[in-house]
């Protein structure tokens, strides 16, 4: 993770709201493990959803596809889980075909 980010400041930062709802909406608003819909308001918040980066690597990237490649959509309670299990996504991702 770049450094000279704040990580919850850029959370708040209008380019990382724009890219959350790219995120959500490629993944149909849906939760990526449990499968839970998302509801759409006024085109830019949704309920329950969060975008989770998978990884930091290009967190506030100049190009916008590389992050949201990064990032998946999760409910709310999904979130927590996979900050506090390892392997949560392996278990109950039901979007990617298991290799
Ligand atoms: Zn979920
Ligand atoms: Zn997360």
């Amino acid at each position: 993770m770049n450094k000279t980010i704040n990580y919850q400041e850029y959370l708040k930062s209008v380019r990382w709201r724009k890219r959350r709802m790219k995120v959500i909406k490629r993944d149909k608003f849906e939760c990526v493990a449990c499968g839970q819909v998302g509801t759409e308001i006024k085109g830019i918040t949704i309920n329950n959803l969060n975008a989770h980066h998978e990884t930091y690597r290009n967190l506030s990237s100049k190009n916008p596809q590389k992050e949201i490649d990064d990032c998946i959509t999760l409910c709310q309670m999904c979130h927590e889980g996979i900050h506090n299990t390892t392997n949560y996504l392996k278990e109950h991702d039901t979007r990617r075909t298991k290799k």
